[in-house]
């Protein structure tokens, strides 16, 4: 798919934003300091993910202000993963930075990332080194979660690294092609290879605000992240299936020569016949439970709708658009 013209643009910042009102500002004046000190066209894509606070409003007065920055809104909160999709579809730049609107991504890496992009490298990502101010919960997680995940899958997939990177324009181009839903963007990246390099940052603590990243979609980024690139879940349910089947044959052998002995009781039989009844059922259902998640994927995917639905735009060209493409 052909993206829009650079317009000259060398690079373009897209920052996603939900329910940020509390940090928008501060992110706008930073990012601009970084971006000014750079001295390089640059445009700022604040995609709002279908916001319920003043994001949008505060979104349009900086947009009003600053003619670099340009707005999308989307028409429902669609996720993190999808906000930066847009972000970067809509991108004109040569190259593109994708960043946190609440600062824990120091805004101060990205003339590092420039200069890595300037030698040659196409995909430059940060590496947290440390991280500040989070739960030890959440670094636990994450930190077991990136281990696993790189255990399960073929694609390498960098550990300690959230979405905070540069990539080149045609990166961003291959990246238009992959078009799958319940996205792991991180991980489509490293799919599509490219030249990577690291630039090493410590996460800072969240500007303000809290996080708009709850148990609930930290535990969908993870399973999307998993079933996208691993199909080892369904390969676990045949060995495991083997396993215990020869198990449960040994073990029947063991329970009737008990039994025939006198040492088991009839209800001490029973009680072991129904425990082995109801291990095996849950096994069954946990399989196929695993089945219909990729079954659901799969259902996802056939439906095709769009990514995402855009309410409006604001500060984009729209008569040099050619019309904002209908699907997404
Ligand atoms: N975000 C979004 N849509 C969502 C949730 C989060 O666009 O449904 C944005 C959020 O505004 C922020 C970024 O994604 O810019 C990362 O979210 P957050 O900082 O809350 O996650 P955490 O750093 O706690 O994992
Ligand atoms: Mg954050």
């Amino acid at each position: 798919m052909e993206t829009e013209k650079t317009d000259g643009i060398v690079c373009s910042v897209v920052v996603p934003l939900y329910n940020e009102e509390e940090v928008i500002g501060e992110s706008y004046k930073r990012l601009t300091a970084v971006m000014e000190g750079e001295g390089i066209s640059y445009e700022l894509i604040m995609v709002n993910d279908g916001s319920r606070d003043r994001t949008e409003e505060l979104a349009r007065a900086i947009c009003t202000a600053d003619k670099r920055v340009k707005l999308i809104n989307f028409a429902r909160n669609f996720g993190h993963q999808t906000a930066i999709t847009a972000g970067m579809d809509a991108a004109g730049g040569l190259c593109v930075v994708v960043i946190d609107a609440d600062l824990q991504d120091p805004p101060e890496v990205i003339p590092e990332m420039l200069a890595k992009w300037r030698e040659g490298i196409d995909v430059v990502y940060g590496k947290r080194i440390s991280r500040e101010g989070e739960t030890f919960f959440k670094k636990f997680t994450a930190k077991t979660f990136y281990r696993t995940l790189n255990k399960m899958t073929d694609v390498d997939i960098p550990v300690d690294t959230g979405d905070f990177r540069l990539i080149d324009r045609k990166v961003k181009d291959a990246l238009l092609q992959v078009r799958e839903h319940n996205r792991y963007v991180r991980g489509i990246v490293s799919w599509l290879g490219f030249k990577t390099a690291p630039v090493e940052f410590e996460r800072k603590k969240r500007f303000a605000g809290t996080t708009k990243y709850p148990l609930k979609k930290m535990l969908k980024l993870a399973k999307d992240a998993l079933l996208s690139f691993s199909f080892k879940p369904l390969k676990l349910a045949m060995g495991t299936g083997i396993f215990l089947s020869a198990a449960s044959v040994i073990y029947l052998i063991v329970a009737l020569i008990l039994g025939l002995c006198g040492v088991l009781g009839s209800t001490g039989m029973l009680f072991v016949v129904l425990a082995i009844a109801l291990f095996f059922q849950g096994l069954t259902l946990i399989y196929m439970g695993v089945q219909n998640e990729y079954m659901a994927r799969m259902y996802d995917e056939t439906r095709d709708r769009p990514l995402y639905l855009i309410r409006d735009r604001v500060n984009f060209d729209e008569h040099n658009d050619a019309s904002p493409p209908l699907r997404h």
